[in-house]
This record gives structure tokens, C-alpha cells and sequence, in this order.
């Protein structure tokens, strides 16, 4: 491991300030994905900064429009809150499926929706990629089968490794990132961005952002809510392909909904066509068979993942029967 400066601010002024001075410098959260990219050599920070001293990005806080929930909150903690597992079900589902108890203990929110991609060639510091700046993409014709189905456009078929990404854009979620010196709020599906946006990244994170907290709206709470994600082992795994589902009815007509994919496009895909088949209809109209049929219409298969399509959309036929029956 090379040498690399290392700082503790308490501000994210501060914070910022030393990261956007510095080409190769790194906020440290937990450091679960981070130091793991460091011994595998696949980045060499010149500076890591730790945001663990940095208040106003701790704490979950509920008030009149939902919840805040602070970047540098952590899996366990957000796993074992009683509230969060009342209201808001899928998040502590997707929380408590993420990796250990360990990792759990360390491994922040923010880190989380944060986290690089697993494809194997951009963890391999033999292969360069397209996302490290090359000019081929190893998996398309080699090793493809946790790659992505939709999305990857001509370019990068990596899956966002995120659980929690995916239940928090089904749960239409805000992010709040310090740029500028100001603090920026936007809707979370805007945090991701594809390869045809920037194939080397996976958020609009530029360097001195810093992602502070998350956002989730009363709205998305009091209904029913879901996480379903398939795994290849049991223990310990990323989603092969993941549904996150939250639905609230009002005298039978379907009033709120919310549906994402994990494991399945670079980013966390949300099913739009599919919510728009659900608001405002009646609930014993709904054919959920063909719709969870329609809902990936567009996958394109690379070889080796064309089971993910079927997954998925079992997936989504039950995550649909459980939120609104
Ligand atoms: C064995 C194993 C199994 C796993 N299984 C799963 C799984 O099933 N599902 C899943 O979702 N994840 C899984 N993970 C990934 C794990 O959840 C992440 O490593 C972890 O969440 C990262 O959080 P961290 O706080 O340690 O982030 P760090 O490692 O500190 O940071 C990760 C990245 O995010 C950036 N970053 C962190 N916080 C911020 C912020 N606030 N603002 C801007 N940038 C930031 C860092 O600079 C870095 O680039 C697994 C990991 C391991 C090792
Ligand atoms: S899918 Fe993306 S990360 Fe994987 S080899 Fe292709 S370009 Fe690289």
C-alpha cells in the first residue's frame, strides 16, 4: 500500500475543502469498500479523510416529513432500530441482508450507496476497463454472469452492489450532498447515474461532495413495504437480483407506490412503467402476472446472465403479492 496523508476534520467544510484540493483524495467512512480497494490496488489515495468526527453526518432524526438519516449512520444501526423496522420495514430488511454482523457494525449508509462495483474485472488491477479508463469491457463476451440485463447501454454491464440504493429509491428518498459549500438536496434516483452519463463513475459525486444524509418522506411510510433479494449463497452475498416494493391503498385503489430492481442494471432500476400501471387502480384489477412479465422488457441478455431475467420477474410477481394483498 502506498503512503497517503489522513485527516480528521469535524466540519464538512473542512472535509471538502482537503478533497476537492487533491486529485486522488478519499472520504473514509466505515472503510469496509474502500480499504479493500486500496490492498487490491485498484486505487492509490494520495489522502483519505475521515468523516467519522463530522456531526451533521450522524444521527437519525424523525420529524413531521419523515426521517433523516445521517450518511455515517450504520448498517446495524439502522438494522436494529425498532421504528425503522416498524415503519419502514424494507430498509431494515435490506440493512440486515448486507454482508456480517461485522461489516455491519462499521459499514455506514452513506458508504453503502456509495460503494464500488464488484464486477471482477474492475476489482482485477490486471484488466483495464472501460471504468478505469480503458477502452474495452472485459464482460462482454467474458465472464458475464452477475452482470447487469438492463441498462449497461454499449459500454459497462456492472450491477449497483447497493441494497439499500434500491430500497430508498422504491421509497422515493432524497439525498442531502455538500457541493460548494452548500448543501444540495435531490431526489435519490438523480444520485445514480449510468455508463452512458460517466462510464467510470456511479453517482454525480464530483471531487469535494460529500454526501450528508438521506431523506425518506412520511408518504413512503404506513403502507405495506418489502425487500425481496435473491442470493446465490445464503450468507454473505450481494443481490443476484433484488425487488424493493411499497404500496399504500385507500379503499381498494392503489395510492402510493414505489418499485425498484437491484442486482440487475448499473444503477438501482426504477420500475416507472410499472408504478404507472398501479396508481389509481383498483387493486383487484391488477393483473400482477403479466405486469411483472412487461416490467423488464427491455433486459438484453450477454450470455451468461439470462437467468436474472426470470429471477427478476419472479421476484417482482411476489414482492407485488405481498405489498398489495
Ligand atoms: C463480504 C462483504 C459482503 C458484502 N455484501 C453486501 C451486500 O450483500 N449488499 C450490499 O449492499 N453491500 C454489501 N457489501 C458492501 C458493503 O455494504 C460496503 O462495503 C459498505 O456498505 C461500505 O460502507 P463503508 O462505510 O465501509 O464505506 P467506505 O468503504 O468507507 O467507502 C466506500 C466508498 O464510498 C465513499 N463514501 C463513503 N461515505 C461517503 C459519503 N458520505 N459521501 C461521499 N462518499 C462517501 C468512499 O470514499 C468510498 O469510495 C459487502 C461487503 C463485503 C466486504
Ligand atoms: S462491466 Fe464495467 S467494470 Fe466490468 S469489465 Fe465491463 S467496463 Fe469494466
Amino acid at each position: 500500500m502506498k503512503t497517503f496523508t489522513f485527516y480528521k476534520p469535524t466540519e464538512l467544510e473542512g472535509a471538502s475543502k482537503l478533497l476537492s484540493g487533491v486529485g486522488r483524495g478519499y472520504l473514509l467512512a466505515g472503510g469496509t469498500d474502500l480499504m479493500t480497494e486500496m490492498k487490491q490496488g485498484v486505487i492509490e489515495p494520495e489522502l483519505l479523510i475521515s468523516a467519522s468526527d463530522i456531526k451533521d453526518m450522524s444521527g437519525i432524526v424523525w420529524n413531521d416529513s419523515g426521517i433523516t438519516i445521517g450518511s455515517m449512520v450504520t448498517l446495524d444501526e439502522i438494522a436494529s432500530d425498532t421504528n425503522i423496522e416498524s415503519r419502514i420495514k424494507s430498509l431494515a430488511e435490506a440493512a440486515i441482508s448486507i454482508a456480517t454482523p461485522q461489516i455491519r457494525n462499521i459499514a455506514t449508509l452513506g458508504g453503502n450507496l456509495c460503494q464500488r462495483p464488484r464486477c471482477w474485472y474492475y476489482r482485477n488491477v490486471r484488466f483495464n476497463c472501460l471504468k478505469k479508463g480503458g477502452d474495452k469491457c472485459f464482460a462482454i463476451g467474458g465472464s458475464n454472469k452477475y452482470n447487469a440485463i438492463l441498462g449497461g447501454g454499449d459500454s459497462c454491464y456492472i450491477v449497483h452492489p447497493s441494497d439499500s440504493a434500491t430500497v430508498l429509491v422504491a421509497l422515493k428518498a432524497k439525498v442531502d450532498i455538500f457541493r460548494n459549500f452548500q448543501r444540495v438536496t435531490m431526489p435519490i434516483r438523480d444520485f445514480f447515474i449510468g455508463p452512458e452519463v460517466d462510464v467510470t463513475r456511479e453517482n454525480i459525486l464530483e471531487p469535494g461532495d460529500i454526501l450528508i444524509s438521506v431523506q425518506i418522506p412520511k408518504e413512503s411510510m404506513g403502507g405495506k413495504n418489502v425487500f425481496l433479494k435473491a442470493k446465490e449463497r445464503q450468507s454473505m452475498d450481494f443481490a443476484i437480483a433484488s425487488i424493493a416494493a411499497m404500496a399504500k391503498m385507500e379503499n381498494g385503489l392503489i395510492t402510493e407506490v414505489g418499485i425498484a430492481a437491484g442486482g440487475v442494471a448499473p444503477t438501482p432500476w426504477h420500475l416507472t412503467s410499472t408504478e404507472r400501471k398501479l396508481i389509481g387502480y383498483c387493486v383487484d384489477d391488477i393483473n400482477v402476472q403479466a405486469i411483472s412479465a412487461e416490467a423488464f422488457a427491455d433486459a438484453k441478455i450477454l450470455g451468461q446472465n439470462g437467468y436474472k431475467l426470470q429471477l427478476a420477474q419472479t421476484y417482482l410477481e411476489r414482492a407485488l403479492n405481498l405489498v398489495l394483498r
